[in-house]
């Protein structure tokens, strides 16, 4: 089912609930699931690993990394699939200067069809070769974007020996010499992002992300957002929006699904579906063990530093259907069962009965207030984690 399918969620919510709750979840995975394929080419030395590696929340030397500072023998693109989000694949590709090869032939070689962007590195100014290919990449109707890469080591060596050392002034500079030297090779008014793959919540990589996000289909902005590591308050703030978007479609099928009983709440809800829901919320914020420890240890904050700005019970811990049985209970308080005017709105939609409209409306309310005190934790987190180190 690609699109939500309104008429026939209707129809079935009355005559077989159940199977509309699983067309429901089936919806939910697949647009969950939308394919996006990253290009990452430059020539070697460039930072494309190392850039693949830390866009995917990993260091260089983590099981699964792309291998880095390694001469290139093999003229073949490389898969590697975000470990959150294998949906998400970043490839990498081989230096056109490597190679004989044309632009164009090239980009047949690595299959261009599949990829919904490229980026083009370089640690220096930009070659003759990422021209040709960036010009190749434009006939074929596809985008690309320049990146220049290493910007801490440039700060770093500008900064020495230096007494009036300004950064801006230097990243200007770094800008204008890329820009100018893409315009010498015939781009009228290119964009180039400087970016530290050490630090991308600083320099361009934010405005990088701004920019593909305007830029790609809306069905792929989500797949995006989801993999992109927390840079900024406004990414956490998006994911939690995005995911925000998709609690009724959670709260429905839960709703219509097998349902137990919650003591201290009076609805019945599928808990495996709501397990998978809270999952979501957890690690599309980061939240999980896993991204926490690595957190820990990019920016030198200690991971109990980190969980003491922690307020949910449901973060940093294995989430089990009895632990969110228990939070649900506990919420029977918070959580009044009033619709709001999405839950009022949305029952009549889809057809829910009213009996299942209070527990779809329990359901939404309860995983509302969760994503609330998660979102709200995931920003405490990022706070203290730049708080004593400004590697995130
Ligand atoms: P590739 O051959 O294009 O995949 O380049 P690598 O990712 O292997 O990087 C080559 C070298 O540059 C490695 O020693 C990296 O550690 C280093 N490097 C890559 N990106 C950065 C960066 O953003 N900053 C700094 N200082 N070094 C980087």
């Amino acid at each position: 089912m690609d699109e939500f399918n309104t008429e026939m969620i209707k129809s079935l919510m009355q005559t077989d609930p159940a199977a509309a709750a699983a067309c429901i979840k089936e919806y939910l995975e697949k647009k969950n699931n939308t394919p996006l394929n990253i290009a990452i080419t430059g020539e070697s030395g460039a930072g494309k690993s190392t850039f693949i590696n830390y866009f995917r929340g990993m260091t260089n030397n983590d099981e699964g990394a792309a291998p880095t500072g390694c001469t290139e023998t093999t003229f073949e693109s490389s898969p590697y699939p975000h470990p959150k989000y294998p949906n998400v694949v970043l490839w990498d590709l081989p230096g056109i200067g490597t190679t004989t090869f044309p632009a164009d032939e090239y980009l047949k070689k690595m299959g261009f069809e599949k990829f919904d962007f490229f980026i083009i590195i370089s640690d220096t100014r930009f070659r003759e070769n990422d021209v040709k290919l960036a010009k190749a990449i434009q006939k074929m109707e596809k985008k690309f974007y320049f990146v220049r890469s290493k910007i801490d080591s440039d700060l770093q060596n500008e900064k020495r020996g230096k007494k009036n050392f300004n950064e801006e002034e230097t990243l200007k500079k770094i800008r204008e010499y890329c820009i100018h030297g893409l315009q010498k090779e015939g781009f009228e008014s290119p964009q180039v992002f400087l970016i530290s793959s050490f630090d991308l919540h600083l320099y361009d990589f934010p405005l990088l992300h701004e920019t593909l996000d305007r830029e790609l289909p809306e069905h792929k902005r989500r797949a995006l957002l989801m993999a992109m590591p927390n840079i900024n308050l406004e990414v956490i703030n998006k994911k939690k929006k995005s995911l925000q978007s998709q609690i009724k479609y959670y709260a429905s099928s839960s709703a219509a699904g097998a349902a137990v009983p919650v003591p201290g709440l009076s609805i019945a809800v599928d808990l495996t579906l709501i397990v998978s829901a809270i999952t979501t919320f957890v690690v599309g914020l980061r939240l999980d063990v896993k991204s926490l420890r690595k957190l820990a240890h990019s920016t030198g904050v200690p991971v109990a530093d980190l969980i003491e700005v922690i307020t949910s019970s449901l973060a940093a811990v294995e989430i089990t259907p009895a632990l969110v049985m228990k939070c649900l209970g506990q919420l029977g308080s918070v959580v009044a069962l009033m619709a709001g005017e999405e839950v009022s709105r949305f029952i009549p939609i889809i057809g829910i009965p009213l009996a299942m409209g209070l527990s779809f409306a329990g359901t939404y309310k309860s995983l509302n207030h969760i994503l609330d005190m998660l979102a709200e934790d995931a920003q405490r987190v990022f706070k203290r984690a730049l708080g004593l180190n400004s590697s995130v």
